[in-house]
């Protein structure tokens, strides 16, 4: 499969509607004190939705694991010409919203996006390759 140009750019200063914002935190409230995880889905270069899935994993405390069957449905809802899926969010019920250690294990280094939620905020990290990169937002209508 080849992925499309996310068209992310080094400026960033990505816009992300308030209701995205708000679903991720909802959702790491809902699920804790295990993590939280979804997919954000957009257009390219352009977040419109996060869409919780099921967090998998055997230990949820402390891991995440997007269930597959929604990455399935993501991948070939976008290939179909649906949402492309730009990215991931996941929460820390107990650090800060940076990437942990196994986060950094299990990039790709794709360039999609990762928000985490932790400590009641939401920070974007680009999954670019060698590593992580911080990336500034700003909350949007629509
Ligand atoms: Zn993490």
């Amino acid at each position: 499969m080849v992925d499309m140009d996310l068209e992310f750019t080094p400026q960033d200063d990505l816009p992300i509607p308030f209701r995205v914002h708000e679903c991720m935190l909802t959702e790491a409230r809902a699920a804790f004190p295990r993590e939280a995880c979804g997919l954000l889905l957009g257009l390219p270069g352009r977040i419109t939705h996060a869409l919780p899935a099921r967090n998998v994993h055997a230990r949820p405390e402390t891991h995440f694991e997007i269930d597959p069957q929604a990455l399935i449905d993501a991948h070939r809802a976008a290939r179909g010409g649906g949402l492309q899926v730009l990215g991931y969010y996941h929460s820390h019920p107990h650090g800060p919203p940076r990437p942990s250690a196994e986060d950094i294990r299990l990039a790709a280094g794709d360039g999609r996006i990762w928000a985490i939620v932790g400590e009641k905020r939401v920070e974007l990290w680009e999954d670019v390759a060698g590593g992580f990169r911080a990336i500034s937002y700003s909350l949007v209508n629509g």
